[in-house]
């Protein structure tokens, strides 16, 4: 990615407003580069192109400046509609130097063939300009101010303006003579998008770096941080998507790339469709892995996007894979404390004089040991020139400057090749991983300093029902203490996302409503417990379908009633059931691998494994029924009763076994899928 710039060279220190470029390979991002005048801009393009081309690698070059003007504009001043013959004819006038170009001069004397009063205006040189206005005042253009993508693009510049901050008409004219040349030297290697189809190895796009990227990190200069973001923001797209965003129609103005796409490149959150939650009509009941499947299908990621330094984003979701930025280990080193030298040896007595050096871990020794002599080394230090194998010291005797040892040792004995862990460009984390601690070790070791995460997901838990009261209150006799609420805040923890408390509400439609309001600006997912069927006291379900956006999925699970799934203001809404057991057991079920996609982590399934029955049930078909249940002397020993208010049996589980929805006769020491509380990312 290269921010570019129209003026003259700029100070010997980095600095913003100069040319700045960011490569990312192989999905690695790498230091900005500064570059104080074109001509230096030019010669490090081509080396990196020739270098990326020799290494067998496609290249594409984000430009920010239009490689278009308004329509119009070419063929009046070249005779041709092709926007190439503009290259060609900026680059056969334009004269371009270090301290010097003639870029105002070129806009007045095109002014001057249209009448001298425009297109171009703005003159930043001390002297007048023949042609060429310093104001609006008097101007008068021949030519559209705007190309159709500036037109879009919120803030761009108009291609006239040749001065003042930000302009982008200086750029374009100094900018097009150097990808003229590029083009011609790579010929037929390149692809002009989107003039051209992309099919050749060298792609040249342009780009704008103020569609997406956001104010500069503290520390950065404006422009380095546009480009290394910006180059960011194209390495995490997967190939396909970059494909599908390049993916536009011809247009000989130009385009920009990323036009359409913003929320996606910046990383911001997608929200949800308002019908994300529709049913098939006539659906009656929906099998567990039919709900499960299309639920998978329908949710997106609802977080933002934010950089962490790894130090600080232990549990938190990745939001592109992270590749190595150096090998581990980077170089060649020792797995022991020894002697090192070159080859293996024979069975049988050696001895080799020692190098006065040693070499430790932390600095390359800087010799060469020669070939038949060894030299002391320690754990962990780089091989130095001339070794390539190390004996334990425990395996030799220092003698008169020498060591001796019995060999056979194999040639490369103790050593560690560099990269044997992991090469440069690896994946080392995955996109909609949770981060573990071996992660922040394998991520740090490989130079990774800060990763793209998701921001953790918001989860508003609220009880509904005119009988709750909260624990520690008085309750009348015909209340119950709200126990679900404590219950789902606790499970919502122990997926890793962050619990909202929305309280409880009781069942008045209009209270409800308001709470609901309240909550979607708090909470990314909210979860409601209570009054999610059909019936008179079922305002979850009434005021979701008043919005429109609900849908009652009737899934055939044990122990479940429907679930109201909707929208409320954007905000997607799980109503579960009112009972405790059947909460819990449909929030690990569904809500679990729902929450952790919304959350940008991969779908979840629960983990569990086959263990002997210590119990006999028969079950009809028809329903997948779910049972507390916990290991004891390695049969799985299921809750007496399965009575659906018995909370009691919730706590006595370590987990749950899972039945399937056929038929079935469990007898003693059957195997049965046993799911444990951790399986169901507990
Ligand atoms: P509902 O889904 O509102 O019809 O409630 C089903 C059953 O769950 C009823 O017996 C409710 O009293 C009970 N229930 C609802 N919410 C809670 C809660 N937060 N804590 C404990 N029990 C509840
Ligand atoms: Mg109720």
């Amino acid at each position: 990615m290269v921010d570019w710039s129209g003026g003259n060279q700029g100070a010997a220190k980095p600095q913003a407003d100069a040319i700045w470029a960011c490569i990312a390979r192989c999905g690695v991002v790498e230091d900005a580069v500064y570059l104080r005048n074109r001509q230096l801009a030019e010669a490090w393009l081509m080396d990196v192109i020739r270098a990326e081309r020799a290494a067998g690698r496609r290249v594409l070059l984000g430009f920010d400046f239009p490689f278009g003007y308004p329509a119009g504009f070419g063929a009046a001043l070249t005779g041709s509609d092709d926007p190439f013959a503009l290259w060609d004819w900026f680059e056969a006038r334009v004269e371009d130097e270090p301290r010097a170009n003639n870029r105002f001069d070129l806009a007045g004397e095109i002014n001057q063939r249209f009448g001298g009063k425009g297109p171009f205006w703005g003159n930043a040189l001390k002297r007048d300009i023949a042609g060429l206005p310093r104001t609006k005042v008097g101007y008068n253009s021949p030519f559209a101010a705007r190309r159709e993508a500036e037109a879009r693009a919120t803030g761009a510049f108009t291609l006239w303006q040749m001065s003042g901050v930000g302009s982008v008409g200086g750029q374009a004219m100094m900018g097009l003579p150097v990808l003229a040349r590029l083009r011609r030297h790579f010929a037929p290697d390149v692809s002009v998008w989107p003039f051209e189809p992309l099919d050749a190895p060298i792609a040249l796009v342009e780009v704008w770096p103020s569609l997406t990227v956001g104010p500069a990190a503290e520390g950065w200069i404006k422009d380095q941080w546009q480009v290394h973001d910006l180059a960011r923001q194209f390495a995490a797209l997967a190939p396909a998507r970059l494909a599908q965003m390049l993916d536009v129609p011809a247009n000989p103005e130009g385009w920009i790339f990323g036009l359409g796409h913003e929320a996606e490149l910046r990383g911001d959150a997608t929200p949800l469709r308002n019908d994300c939650f529709a049913l098939p009509p006539g659906v009656n009941w929906t099998p567990v892995d039919d709900a499960l499947a299309d639920l998978q299908a329908r949710l997106t990621p609802v977080v933002a996007i934010e950089t962490l330094p790894v130090a600080q984003a232990l549990d938190r979701v990745l939001a592109a894979d992270v590749r190595a930025a150096r090998s581990n280990p980077p170089l060649p080193n020792t797995a022991v404390d020894g002697y090192g030298f070159a080859g293996g040896r024979s069975a049988g007595p050696h001895r080799l004089p020692l190098v006065a050096a040693q070499a430790a871990a932390g600095l390359r020794l800087d010799m060469a040991v020669p070939a038949g002599s060894a030299v002391r080394i320690l754990t962990g230090a780089a091989l130095p020139e001339g070794v390539d194998t190390v004996i334990l010291q425990e395996d030799v005797e220092v003698l008169d400057g020498a060591v001796q040892f019995n060999g056979p040792i194999k040639a490369g004995a103790n050593t560690r090749k560099a990269g044997e862990d992991v090469m440069t460009g690896d994946v080392v984390a995955a996109r909609g991983r949770r981060l573990t601690a071996a992660d922040l070790a394998i991520l740090s070791a490989v130079g990774v300093p800060d990763v793209k995460t998701y921001a953790p997901l918001r989860v508003g838990v609220l009880s509904t029902g005119d009988e709750l009261v909260e624990a520690g209150q008085a309750a009348a006799a015909g209340q119950i203490f709200d126990a679900n609420r404590p219950m789902l805040m606790g499970l919502i923890r122990k997926l890793g996302h962050v619990p909202v408390d929305l309280g409880q509400v009781a069942d008045d439609r209009t209270a409800l409503r308001g709470r609901l309001d309240m909550a979607a600006g708090q909470a990314d997912v909210i979860l409601t417990s209570g009054g999610a069927s059909a019936g008179d006291e079922d305002h979850v379900s009434a005021l979701l379908n008043e919005a429109g956006a609900m849908a009652l999925w009737r899934i055939a699970i044990k122990p479940g009633r429907p679930l109201a799934l909707g929208m409320w203001n954007g905000t997607p809404v799980f109503g579960l059931p009112g009972n405790p057991v059947a909460a819990m057991v449909c929030t690990l079920v569904f809500g679990a691998p729902a929450l952790a996609q919304m959350a940008g982590a991969d779908w979840a399934e629960p983990q569990g494994f086959d263990l002997p029955a210590a119990f006999e049930k028969r079950k009809k078909p028809g329903r997948r029924e779910y049972l507390r249940a916990r290991v004891r002397d390695g049969r799985v020993e299921v809750f007496a009763s399965e009575g659906s208010g018995r909370i009691s049996g919730l706590a006595w589980a370590d987990g749950l076994v899972e039945l399937p929805d056929g038929a079935l006769h469990v007898r003693p020491g059957d195997p049965v899928r046993y799911i444990p509380w951790g399986g169901f990312g507990l």
